[in-house]
């Protein structure tokens, strides 16, 4: 076991955001941190999102983070990625 965090990757339609709902202090885009939230170690606890939902009930702070984990994931999107259909809304 090392430590750094690890993810699963998660791919929904839409709800890409994946808020821990036991702190709802930590958002990750398309993917999950395993086995546990880095937060509040809780096991599961997170659910997925929208933005515009997240923008909707989320704190300021949470907000930043789920757009700068949209920004991140976006510069290192592995190309693996890239084989996966995506729809393409606009
Ligand atoms: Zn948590």
């Amino acid at each position: 076991m090392d430590s750094m965090q690890s993810f699963w990757p998660v791919s929904h339609r839409d709800d890409d955001f994946w808020v821990c709902m036991s702190c709802l202090t930590e958002v990750f885009y398309r993917k999950v941190p395993m086995p546990d939230c880095p937060s509040c170690h809780g096991v599961s606890t997170y659910e997925g999102f929208t933005l515009e939902a997240i923008r909707d009930w989320g704190t300021d702070e949470l907000i930043a983070k789920a757009s700068s984990a949209q920004e991140v994931a976006a510069l290192v999107q592995p190309a693996a990625e890239a084989a996966t259909p995506v729809e393409t809304a606009d």
